[in-house]
Formats: structure tokens, sequence, C-alpha cells
């Protein structure tokens, strides 16, 4: 039989009932039963045979499925993970319809993690918002309605409240995952247009500590690495970061390094980099900080120290070796369950002498004492000289696609373009460059995330906005018999007005809503997100939104129309228009970007990192030209292209000069005395409950990523319960029993997986159910308010109702 005959019967017999399909298929028995067994000559299940049938794909793609051929294909960057990935976006008729990773973008370089490859997927899922909802007060449902009657609720009610309570009575809840230029237009609508004033992002929950870190140590909030420093480095240290599974193109930059480089992760847990890692500190939970002084007392005490950069460099040396002095060998050894050979080998392998990284993320951003953390590494860097050269640097990995993107241009905690409110000349410059009155800029800073849930708790805050956020799933101490004071869930019924503003109306908020704004997603509009290494990328529109929901940029632009404020934003009318008013707002800071032309620019390049001035890209002009290559890479042929698509140029390393941004130009050495957790084991919850990703295919909570068949394929089903195998016999728990874990806030039921890569009086939970942060506890570090996700003190037993196997 004919292939397409074949699959033509198929599709006949599909169409028509059992028993026609019976009649049409004479070469088995006639059977009742509407799932008849395969033959040698047909399968009646799998993929249709057309699916199967390939064709060159044209634009350097090989093969592709015939049905996915592109009549063109277009260049964007992936909206998931902060790496930034290129990728190829394959069109047909203008509407995405496949993708593949982008081989010479500087990022990835080819590659592209599961989600990157699904990243289309998540659009087409069947509970996208497709209209506004708007809560029927009589029945309690959400129900459907048009923009202008949204946009009038929105508008009346979110007015009342302030009118009856003042401006500092409502809030919004915003995210990482939007586009810089909607970032901009919503932080500095919700300022100086609708005149409110408390706001804060998810990127409270993850980047918040390395923001403040580097704002106070370096002077501005500037992670100083590029990716080639994965490749550059002699010794990688890896605190708290588990990239082969939250950024695993990273670490795949990571295995392209030639140097036989030493990785070291220290780490309580045996993650998945751990065992690939040629040294793994397995330090008590949050042993940290007095781990990291004690490498410094070590560098300090044996003089592997760069003292030339020391002293030109930085400040508070002084200070800092006299505090240190304290935190002898023999004591950090016993507080980090480490051994004191262990610790001196660690000082051994990062002094000076060799290209020395560290790199931290969440183990360290999310903790109690998490700036000072973050600051005691970046003091380790700048004590070995390891800093503004190949293969260095005190490195913050970034969490969510756009995180650095709001941490500069959000208007959030600070005024457009990494200004400070409190500044009256910087309230100067942004009025002047926006043409706005100075009046509307506030001059003090909004609350922050838990602040603002606590405003909420004592009816102060009644109004609240949430934007591609799902604080119901994701924020700290869900649970209900502790304070309380913090889960979200309870606090909604304190608001007189709760908007959400997503793709999906069923995410764990949304659900809560009294207005549902149904918002386009990534490749459904356009804008530019900051990566990790400060690579500006663009994101294109390749698809269109379903039905009426609209991109987020122009629901902002909605709500200025409906508030009355939008002459304020005449300039504002495209994303394109808000990135060039954001680069005049960068003009003159660390952060500036005036020498970006255009998106076409972005495009063109491979993205571009920060910063790049007017000045800086002139320079570059005129150094380049056809055939220089610093790298080895190919150059570019096209004098246009290769201004900066050259490694020296597109891979561009901060503080290579030793000059930091503080007014005396040096690195201050930070630290404080480490303190206890707020919540320690007991009798009564006697493990360590630590927390973090899955597996590369799942991101945070499941939003986009749950909607795709493959990459919920590539996760456990169940939520598994990580335990040591001591533990297990201790508790008579083996591997799929399930077990109740409790807080003193709350509890859950998951499966056991009984595993060394925890140590005994330690367990595990993923963050992406919805029911782990009922068990979390709301401690917060005093510096960046960023909640401790990754310590707090549980019970672990049997379930009520399982047997002893
Ligand atoms: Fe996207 Fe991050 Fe995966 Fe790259 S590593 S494809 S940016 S999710």
């Amino acid at each position: 039989m004919s292939t397409t005959l074949s699959t033509q019967r198929r599709e006949d017999a599909k169409a028509q009932g059992p028993e026609q399909r019976c009649v049409s298929a004479p070469l088995r028995p006639c059977v009742e039963t509407s799932s008849p067994p395969n033959t040698l000559l047909r399968q009646w299940t799998g993929p249709l045979t057309a699916d199967l049938v390939r064709t060159p794909g044209e634009f350097g793609l090989g093969q592709v499925p015939a049905r996915l051929k592109p009549d063109a294909t277009t260049t964007m960057v992936c909206g998931f993970c902060s790496t930034g990935c290129g990728l190829n976006v394959h069109l047909k008729d203008g509407q995405a319809v496949n993708l593949s990773a982008t081989a010479d973008y500087p990022v990835n370089l080819g590659m592209a993690c599961p989600k990157g490859w699904e990243a289309l997927t998540p659009l087409a899922a069947p509970d996208r918002a497709t209209t506004p909802l708007l809560r029927n007060t009589a029945t309690g449902k959400l129900e459907p309605t048009d923009w202008d009657h949204a946009m009038q609720v929105f508008t009346l009610k979110f007015k009342a409240i302030m009118d009856q309570q003042g401006p500092e009575s409502v809030a919004f809840l915003s995210t990482g995952q939007i586009c810089t230029e909607e970032m901009a237009f919503l932080g500095a609508l919700w300022k100086f247009g609708m005149g409110a004033l408390h706001c804060d992002s998810n990127t409270r929950q993850c980047m918040a500590t390395s923001a403040v870190a580097y704002k106070q140590s370096f002077g501005f909030d500037a992670p100083p690495f590029t990716y080639a420093d994965f490749e550059e480095s002699d010794v990688l240290v890896f605190i708290g970061a588990n990239p082969c599974v939250a950024h695993p193109i990273m670490w795949q930059r990571v295995l392209r390094n030639r140097r036989s480089p030493e990785i070291i992760v220290l780490d309580p847990r045996t993650t998945e980099t751990a065992m690939a890692a040629t040294t793994h500190l397995p330090l008590a939970p949050k042993s940290d900080l007095a781990l990291l002084y004690g490498v410094a007392h070590l560098l300090i005490q044996n003089g592997w120290v760069d003292r030339e950069f020391v002293d030109a460099h930085t400040s508070g040396f002084a200070e800092f070796a006299e505090f240190v002095r304290e935190f002898k060998p023999d004591a950090v050894a016993a507080k980090a369950g480490l051994t004191v050979g262990q610790i001196y080998r660690l000082a051994e392998s990062v002094k000076p002498g060799k290209r020395v990284s560290f790199w931290w993320t969440m183990g360290v951003n999310q903790g109690h004492e998490s700036t000072r953390t973050a600051q005691a590494v970046i003091n380790l860097a700048l004590l070995g000289g390891h800093i503004g050269k190949p293969g260095t640097g005190a490195n913050s990995i970034t969490g969510q696609c756009n995180a650095m993107g709001s941490r500069l241009f959000a208007n959030v905690t600070s005024l457009l373009g990494g200004h400070d409110f409190a500044n009256a000349e910087h309230r100067k410059k942004i009025a002047a460059t926006l043409g706005i009155p100075e009046s509307v800029i506030p001059t003090k800073p909004s609350l922050a995330y838990d602040q603002i849930l606590d405003g909420i708790a004592a009816g102060k805050i009644k109004g609240l906005w949430v934007i591609a956020t799902n604080p119901s799933h994701s924020w700290i101490g869900k649970g209900r018999n502790g304070s309380g004071d913090t889960d979200f869930d309870a606090l909604i019924g304190k608001l007189d007005f709760l908007v959400v503003q997503d793709m999906y109306h069923t995410t764990d908020t949304a659900l809560r809503a009294d207005l549902v704004l149904p918002a386009a997603g990534w490749g459904e509009k356009e804008g530019t997100l900051i990566n990790s290494e400060r690579r500006i990328g663009l994101v294109k529109k390749v698809r269109r939104a379903p039905d009426e929901a609209l991109a987020d940029f122009h629901i902002f632009r909605l709500v200025a129309h409906y508030w009355g404020c939008g002459e304020l934003f005449r300039e504002w009318t495209s994303p394109e228009a808000v990135f060039q008013i954001l680069k005049r707002c960068s003009a003159g800071q660390p952060c500036d970007i005036t020498g970006i032309a255009d998106y076409r620019m972005l495009d063109r390049e491979g993205g571009v990192q920060w910063p790049l001035s007017k000045e800086q890209y002139s320079v570059f002009t005129n150094q380049c030209s056809v055939g220089e290559s610093a790298s080895g890479h190919p150059p570019s042929l096209n004098t246009e292209h290769c201004l900066l698509n050259t490694s020296s140029r597109s891979e561009r390393r901060l503080f290579a000069d030793g000059h930091f941004f503080h007014p005396d130009r040096r690195a201050k050495l930070l630290f404080s005395p480490p303190r206890e957790s707020t919540e320690q084991p007991d009798a009564e919850f006697p493990f360590v409950l630590l927390t973090g990703r899955g597996t590369s295919a799942q991101w945070h909570t499941l939003t986009r990523t749950g909607k795709s068949d493959i990459l919920r394929q590539l996760a456990p089903s169940e939520l598994l319960l990580e335990l040591n195998p001591d533990d297990a016999r201790r508790l008579r728990l083996r591997a799929g029993d399930t077990a109740r874990v409790a807080s003193r806030r709350g509890e859950l039921t998951a499966c056991v997986h009984v595993t060394p890569t925890v140590r005994p009086g330690q367990v595990y939970l993923p963050m992406h159910d919805v029911a782990t942060n009922r068990l979390t506890c709301p401690a917060f570090d005093p510096h960046s308010r960023q909640p401790s996700y990754k310590f707090c003190a549980v019970r672990v037993e049997r379930a009520k109702g399982e047997t002893f196997k």
C-alpha cells in the first residue's frame, strides 16, 4: 500500500464511525472495537505517515518535517531563563511553526535546552486568556467582558481606592519575564502617570540580593562577566548554583573550557553540577557566610592576596582583615561540616596566580543573610584580583530572562536607567529626558514585596495589580498554621480589588482575581530582554496573540489612556520608541546604551552587552577592519556586521581598568558577623528542608512549561522528596512510599526518593509544586529583602493511611 493511500485511508477511517471503519479496512478482520490491533500492513496508532515525511528545510536547516517546512526564518532570544539563547524561528505565512537554536549567536553557539526547544508550545495552550474576564459579584464567577468595560472598571476601582485611602493604598507586583520596554512603561505609568508608589516584582524573589550586593560593593548593579569567562577560567567556583539543571547552556560553555579547569562546587546537596565537579564541598546549610570568611582568613594569613590590586582598587581591606581574624579554620570547619584541609585547599585554589571565577545563584541569593554572603564571594574575588580579566569575576548568574532589565529599567527599585529616586540630580535628569514635570517623580522608595504584603495584611493596601507572575504559588510561607501573615491566598481576601494580567486565566493567582487582563506572550510581541552577561537581545512578534489578548505594552497604553494620563506618554508609542527613550535615560550611566542604534543593530550584532555608549561605539567603528578577529573565531566579512561581532567586542567584561562605580572608583570590602537563621531544626521538626529547581524542563510555577507534553515527560510526574538512605531506614520509609512533610506553617505529601544526594538530616523538594511553599519559612535578608527559600525546619513521617511495605 502506498504511503499516500495508507495515510488517506487512515484519515478516512478516523472521520467515519467504528462500523464504517471495519468496512473500509478489508485487510483485517472486522471486529467491534474502537482501537483495532496493529497489523503488519497498517498501524492504527502513532503518528500519521504525513507527519513522518521529511523534506529539505532550506535556510541551513537540513531536513524538516514536511508540514513544518518554513518559507522564511528570523532570529530572536529565548524568553525563559537569563541565559538568553538565540533561537531561529521558522516561519510559514508569517507565523512561527518551529524553531531551532541559532548556531552563531554568541551566547549559546547552536545549543538550546528543552525549554527553549519547546518555547512555542505554551502559546497554543487551550487555557490562554483570550478576552478580559470580570468577576460577577452575584455568581462569584469570572465572566467575559470587553476591553472598554475592563478598562473602565480597572480605572474606577483603582481611582476609588486611591481617592479614599491615598496613593499608597495600591500596589503592583510584576515580573522579570516581560520585555524591558514594557517594564519601563509599567513603572513610569504607575509612578509618574497614575501617581502611585508601591510596586515590586518577582525579581525580589531571585535577584534582589545580587543587585544590592553589587550596588553596595561596586557602586552600581553591575555583573562584571561575559560567558567567555566560563571557557577561560582555570578555576571555577560555583556557590549555591546548579547550572547543569538551572542553566544548562551555561554549563555547556563550561564544558567547552580547554584549560582543564578545576571546578569546585559549594552546595549542601550533591547536585548534578557537584557530581560533575572536580571537588564538591557539601557544606552545612547556611554555613556559607562563615565558610567564605574562613577562606578570606586563610588567604590573608598566608599572604595569598593581590596587594597591588587591593591597595589600588579597593577600600576597607584593613577592617576586613581584622574582621576575618576571628574566622579560624577549626571553628569554620566545625560550623560548615567540612575538614580544615578542605577549607585550606579551597583557599589555595582561589589564591592569586590563576584565572579564578566565582559563580553564584539562588543558593546564595535566597538566604537570611544573602547580601553579605554575596559580598563575601565578591570579597574573595577582590582579594585575589580576580576581576576584569579573562576567566575571572564575582559573577551572579541571573534567573529570569529579563531580571537584568527589571533591575535597571523597571522604575521600581531604581529610577529609569539605574538612577536613584532619592537623588535630586537624577530626578531632574530623568524629568528633562522624558519631558515630564519633576514633581511627578517620587522621592521615596516603594515598599518591597514582603512589605507590600504586610501592607495588605494591615489593611493599608487595598488594590493590587499582578502582572505575569504567580504569587499564589511562588510566594514564601503559604502555610496557614504558623504566622500566616504572608500567605498570599489569605491576603487576597483583604483586598478590595485584584487584577491579574497574564497569558493564562488558570494560574493560581488569576483564578482568584476580580479582573483578568489577557496578555500576549513571548513570541507574540516585540521588545528586548537583558541576559545574565548584560547582553540586550531582541524578541519579535512571530505569532498572533489569541483573540483579544494584547501585548503587555499595549495594555499599559490602554491604562494610560483610560486613566487620563496618556498625554504624558505621547512619545511612548511602540516598544522601539520606548527603547530610544531608555537609551536617553541611560546616557552617562554605567549601563549607558546610547551606542546601540536600534533594534536592527541588536538583531545584526547578536545582541549587545551594556555598556555601549556612543563613544565606545565609535571606538569600535574605528578599530574594525575586515579580517580582524581576536579569538580565532571567523570574522564577519560584512563590515557593518563586524563592528561588534568579534570575540573581543561581542564578549566584553567590566572593570578591566580596575575602576569601580563608587565616587573614589574603588570597590568596597563589606562584611557583617553571620547570624543564625530565624528557624532551626529541633526535636519536633528535626530536618532541614532545601528547595530548588527540579529539572531543566521545568520553569518556576510551571505556568508555561506545564503546557508542553514533552517537557512534562522530562520531569517527574509527582512531587519527589529526596531523603538520605540512613534517614529512610530510621523512618522505615522506602522509595515510592508516600511521606508527610510538615513544617510549622503547613504540610504536604510527597513520593519518597531515597538518595544520598542529600545528607542525613536534610531533605530536598523542588519548588515547582504549589505545595512546597506551604512549608517554607518567611524570613528575609535585611538588605535585599529577598526571601530565604532555602532553609526551614520540617518533620518527615509516613503519610496517614500508608502501610509499611
Ligand atoms: Fe532558553 Fe534558558 Fe534554555 Fe537557553 S538555557 S534555551 S535561554 S531556557
